[in-house]
C-alpha cells in the first residue's frame, strides 16, 4: 500500500515533469539577420566596394535569402559613402530590404524629442519609394531613452509615421570585434584569420542560445529572433562561417519578414532596460534582474580579453 502510494507519486512527478516541458523546448530555432550603419565606415581588410560585393556573395553562399539593411543615410554624405547608393541597391538587388538607421546616428538620450525625430525623417524621406524599403526603425545604439518621457514620444512619432521598432533579440557585439581586428591590424599586430573567424562564429552563436534560453524562461517559447549585425568587413569575411556555426547548433536561417511577423514584434516593453534588445526587456518586465539579462559578452573588455588571447599571435618578441 505504502509503495504503491509512492509509486503514485512518482508517476504524477514524472507526469508534472514530463508535462512541464514546455512545448518551447521542441520548438525550431529560428533567427534572422540584419546589417546596421549601411554605408558604414572602411575596415581594415578592403574597400567599402570590395566589402559589399563579398557580403553579398558570402550570404548567397550560406542561403540567406533576406537580411535586412539599416541605412543611416548621413554617411552616405562623408568620403566613405561614395558609391554608397548603388551598394545599397546592391543589397535589395540581392534580395535583401533597407529600412531606417537614423541620419545622424545620434543617440536618444542626448537629444531632444523634436531634434531626434527629424532627423530620423530625413532617412525616412531617402527611402521612400525605394524598392525593398520596409516600415521599420532600429536605433542608434540601441538607445530608445533613458527616461519614459522620450520613450514614450518616440514610440508615438514612430506610430503616427506607421513605422515598427526595428528591435533585435540578439546582440553579439560583432563591431567591438570588427574594432579589436581593425586596431590589430593597423597596430601591425599579426592575427590568425581562422581562429578570429572561429571566435567570431562562437560568440555569435552563444549569444544566440543565451538569448533564446532567456526569451524560453521569460516567455514560455521560442520566438522568431533578429540578429544585430554591422555593414563590417568581419561579416564580409566571416558571416558564411558564423551561418554554417548557427546551423550547426540547430539554428534555422529565417528571412527578416519572417522574424518581425512574431507577436513580439507588437509589444512595447514597459521597461527602461532596453538597449539589450527585445527579449532582455520582455525578461526584465517578466521580473528578471537587470543584471541577468545580457549576454557576457556584450561587454568590450571581456571581448578585447579573449580576442588578445585567442586572436593575436604570440610572437618571440
Ligand atoms: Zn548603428
Amino acid at each position: 500500500m505504502k509503495l504503491l502510494a509512492w509509486a503514485r507519486v512518482f508517476a504524477l512527478a514524472f507526469f508534472v515533469l514530463v508535462a512541464a516541458v514546455p512545448a518551447a523546448a521542441q520548438e525550431q530555432k529560428r533567427i534572422a539577420l540584419s546589417f546596421d550603419d549601411v554605408p558604414r565606415f572602411p575596415g581594415a581588410f578592403m574597400t567599402p566596394d570590395e566589402r559589399t560585393i563579398a557580403l553579398i556573395q558570402a550570404l548567397k553562399e550560406a542561403g540567406v535569402k533576406q537580411a535586412a539593411f539599416f541605412v543611416t543615410s548621413g554617411n552616405l554624405e562623408q568620403d566613405y559613402g561614395r558609391n554608397g547608393e548603388a551598394r545599397i541597391r546592391a543589397y535589395v538587388d540581392a534580395g535583401h530590404v533597407i529600412a531606417n538607421h537614423s541620419f545622424s546616428h545620434t543617440h536618444l538620450s542626448d537629444s531632444t524629442v523634436a531634434d531626434y525625430v527629424a532627423d530620423l525623417d530625413k532617412t525616412e524621406a531617402w527611402l521612400k519609394g525605394r524598392p525593398g524599403r520596409r516600415p521599420w526603425y532600429r536605433f542608434p545604439y540601441l538607445d530608445e531613452g533613458h527616461d519614459i518621457e522620450r520613450r514614450d514620444a518616440v514610440r508615438a512619432a514612430l506610430r503616427e509615421r506607421g513605422l515598427t521598432n526595428g528591435y533585435v533579440t540578439v546582440d553579439a557585439y560583432d563591431w567591438a570585434i570588427d574594432d579589436l581586428a581593425r586596431k590589430a591590424v593597423t597596430d601591425k599586430r599579426e592575427i590568425n584569420l581562422r581562429a578570429l573567424g572561429d571566435f567570431y562564429a562562437e560568440t555569435v552563436v552563444k549569444a544566440a542560445d543565451f538569448y533564446d534560453g532567456l526569451a524560453r524562461e521569460t516567455l514560455g517559447r521560442s520566438p522568431a529572433h533578429v540578429l544585430l549585425l554591422h555593414e563590417t568587413d568581419l561579416n564580409a569575411l566571416f558571416i558564411e562561417d558564423v551561418v554554417a556555426a548557427l546551423q550547426a547548433d540547430g539554428w534555422q536561417i529565417i528571412p527578416i519578414d519572417e522574424a518581425y511577423a512574431d507577436p513580439i514584434a507588437q509589444i512595447e516593453p514597459d521597461t527602461l532596460v532596453l538597449g539589450g534588445g527585445r527579449v532582455s526587456a520582455l525578461a526584465v518586465v517578466a521580473g528578471r534582474r537587470p543584471a541577468d539579462v545580457f549576454f557576457e559578452r556584450n561587454d568590450e573588455a571581456v571581448l578585447a580579453r579573449l580576442f588578445e588571447q585567442r586572436v593575436i599571435v604570440k610572437g618571440g618578441q
